[in-house]
């Protein structure tokens, strides 16, 4: 086993507040989008042009190693299947479907709370839940097991700026409730700890009377640090054990808030979740909020509610600053998956010589080397970065945040990740 663990102890400002006190904002579109790739991994459509969908209606799946479906966010005529720019910085396909107002749905199943391991399990299959942290694997795959001993529901939301999932879980209490519960049935474990940061003060409270009559149910504040929320982090702040590959070796299943609320709002309503819950900040947008809008719309238009940008020279990042995607185009459309578009101004720093200073060891959470690793990169050396433990990169940003040479850490050592990926296949 190769991994420890760094430091983990670096406070980042959050800038929070920013949004999370503002109401959410519910925008409406005339058409969407949906992509058809689900992280690194391209569905096939399931629908043709002319079509017409009702929302819950299968519109494409993926079907090589797992199966996951992809369902229509509105009911209306699918105009067009084309490829276009995702989140994933990808050209995959998109399923275009102009929206009527009938509004119709394609109904689930409920589930109660009486259901077995393996019918939740299938439901998960069903329904196509996903990991909503950014991951989004198939969640279904993740509960197949029978060694786990404790369920950790990730709402440390810890990247900067992001309120999405805290704002989520504030409106849905009661399907989040539901969703954790049939969750923890799910993971047969004896345990489950809800983690939230500690300075939520008024929300912990609300999950604390939630959960009172929930015995296996503890709601955990943990540290505000970053990465805080990164599920190896978690689960050594949660129940001080590490593990290698994954979670479920320390006798842990880690899901994300939202995705929670995504299984027990189905559950409880039947009906496909064809909306998000994305939060709109950054230091170029004038009006940041947290946005309420269907699956498969732009984000244009979601930087338009927010009253654009102050600036036209703009990053977009979908995702946290951390950690998020940087696209070029606002076309790109919102996933299960995109919990946040922030937009930034346009900095040019100037990058100085490496200071051998050591910070970005130091604060790595992945105990790597970056220097070590960037020397080996240049030289091509790929035994080296396989015993630098390269792949062991969570591409947390934090090199970059510390470096006082301004050097783009994290892009080097991305670059000599997929360096090494590619000569092992
Ligand atoms: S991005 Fe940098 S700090 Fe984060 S895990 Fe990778 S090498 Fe370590
Ligand atoms: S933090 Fe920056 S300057 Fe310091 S050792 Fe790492 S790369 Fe060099």
């Amino acid at each position: 086993m190769a991994f420890l663990i760094g430091p983990m102890q670096h406070h980042i400002e959050g800038h929070k507040e920013i949004t999370e006190a503002n109401e959410i904002i519910k925008i409406g579109t005339d058409e969407v989008a949906i992509s058809l790739s689900i992280g690194a991994h391209i569905a096939t459509p399931t629908v043709q042009v002319g079509d017409r969908v009702k929302i819950g209606d299968l519109i494409g799946k993926r079907d090589d190693r797992f199966y996951v479906p992809i369902f229509s966010s509105v009911s209306g005529e699918v105009v067009a299947i084309e490829k276009r720019m995702s989140a994933s910085l990808k050209p995959s396909d998109h399923v275009i479907i102009k929206k009527d107002d009938t509004d119709e749905f394609k109904d689930f199943e409920k589930l109660s709370l009486d259901a077995s391991k393996e019918e939740i399990i299938a439901y998960m299959k069903t329904i196509g839940l996903l990991g909503q942290g950014g991951a989004g694997f198939p969640s279904y795959i993740k509960y197949a097991t029978d060694k786990c001993e404790t369920l950790i529901i990730n709402a440390v939301e810890c990247e900067p700026y992001i309120t999405a999932d805290v704002r989520n879980i504030e409106e849905h209490l009661d399907e989040f409730k539901y969703g954790v519960m049939l969750m923890l049935k799910a993971s047969n474990a004896s345990k489950c700890f809800v983690a939230m940061k500690s300075f939520h003060k008024e929300t912990i409270e609300k999950l604390i009377k939630l959960f009172e009559d929930e015995e296996k149910i503890v709601v955990k504040p943990v540290k505000d640090v970053y990465p805080m929320g990164w599920e190896r982090t978690l689960t050594y702040e949660v129940l001080k054990k590490r593990y290698d590959k994954l979670p479920i070796e320390a006798g842990a299943i880690v899901s994300n808030a939202t995705s929670a609320i995504t299984l027990g709002s189905t559950a409880l309503s039947g009906r496909y979740c064809y909306e998000r819950i994305v939060t709109v900040s950054g230091d170029n947008i004038n009006n940041p909020h947290n946005v309420i809008c269907r699956i498969g719309t732009p984000i244009s238009k979601l930087i338009e509610a927010c009253g654009g940008v102050k600036e036209d020279r703009a990053i977009i990042i979908m995702g946290g600053p951390m950690m998020g995607t940087c696209v070029t185009k606002d076309i790109v459309t919102i996933t299960p998956i995109s919990n946040a578009v922030n937009i930034f101004k346009e900095q040019h720093f100037k990058e100085y010589a490496c200071l051998r200073c050591g910070r970005c060891v130091e604060h790595c959470p992945s105990s790597l080397m970056p220097v070590s690793i960037i020397e080996a990169y240049k030289f091509n050396d790929i035994a080296e970065l396989e015993k630098l433990h390269v792949s062991d990169c969570v591409e947390c940003g934090m090199c970059t945040f510390i470096c006082p040479s301004k050097i783009e850490v994290t892009e080097s050592i991305r670059r000599a990740k997929k360096l090494l990926a590619a000569r092992k296949r």
